[in-house]
């Protein structure tokens, strides 16, 4: 059964790799307008979850919902042109090109995208992350923090209904994150829903109105984050480590 309202709905479930079960029956119900932070120690399976949410993986069992419709099995490109985007742990950034560049390319990948409108696109987007100054600059020669909010503008550059965000803070600068986070909380003014994974709670804290806790595969705790953060469960999971 699906969530008819939930904008993406991952209905128990499971993914294996070997003897490895990084996904277990997971429920996870995102409302259009959420910001979830999405934390659980390394290896507890937040970015296998994430691409069975995107369709990057199929699940062994359980189903993917959009808007109440059937994408599991979808491939990722199908769920992005239903508006749904992400980030990747380690950035998929084209090192050669130009800052500018690295975002043509995912804008001119949809359907009905002109040279002109993109290329424009592209500049908004640069100024709304403050790499404009950078756009000719070859994408490998940023700073990894910069690197990252190059990343992000990739994902808006395919205009989003939803961006799963997969460890948007690692290794970046603290005068760097607190500008993603930042925009991080205008994207989700302006209307767009988010889903932001990070492995510690310090970031996430700051910026999410719901937070979910993956421990070895499962679905430890979902609420708000007041709530969660004072449940001896996700305490108990986090001091054993
Ligand atoms: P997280 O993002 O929370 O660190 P992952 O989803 O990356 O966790 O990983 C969950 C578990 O699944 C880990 O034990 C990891 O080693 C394993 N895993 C993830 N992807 C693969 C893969 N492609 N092949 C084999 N094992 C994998
Ligand atoms: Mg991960």
């Amino acid at each position: 059964m699906t969530d008819g309202a939930a904008l993406v709905h991952g209905a128990t479930l499971r993914k294996r790799f070997g003897g490895i079960v990084a996904v277990d029956a997971v429920e996870l119900a995102v409302a259009e307008g959420d910001l979830i932070g999405l934390i659980g120690p390394n290896g507890s399976g937040k970015t296998t979850l994430i691409n069975l949410l995107t369709g990057h993986l199929t699940p062994d069992a359980g189903e993917v919902y959009l808007r109440g419709r059937r994408a599991d099995g979808l491939p990722a490109h199908a769920f992005a042109a239903h508006g749904v985007a992400r980030t990747f742990q380690l950035t998929q950034l084209f090192g050669r090109m130009t800052v500018l560049e690295n975002l043509l390319v995912p804008g001119l990948t949809r359907p009905r995208s002109t040279w002109g409108a993109v290329t424009k696109r592209a500049r908004t987007t640069l100024e709304f992350l403050n790499l404009a100054h950078l756009e000719h600059l070859s994408a490998k020669n940023l700073s990894g923090g910069q690197q990252k909010l190059l990343e992000l503008g990739r994902a808006l550059m395919l205009d989003p209904v939803i961006l799963f965000l997969d460890e948007p803070f690692a290794g970046v600068h603290p005068l760097l994150r607190g500008e993603l986070i930042k925009r991080i909380q205008q994207l989700h003014q302006s209307g767009r829903t988010l889903v932001v994974v990070d492995h510690d709670m310090e970031s996430i804290l700051r910026i999410a109105r719901r937070l979910v806790v993956m421990a070895r595969g499962r679905k430890l705790a979902d609420g708000p984050p007041a709530q969660v953060r004072a449940d001896q469960t996700v305490l108990a999971a986090y001091s054993g480590l």
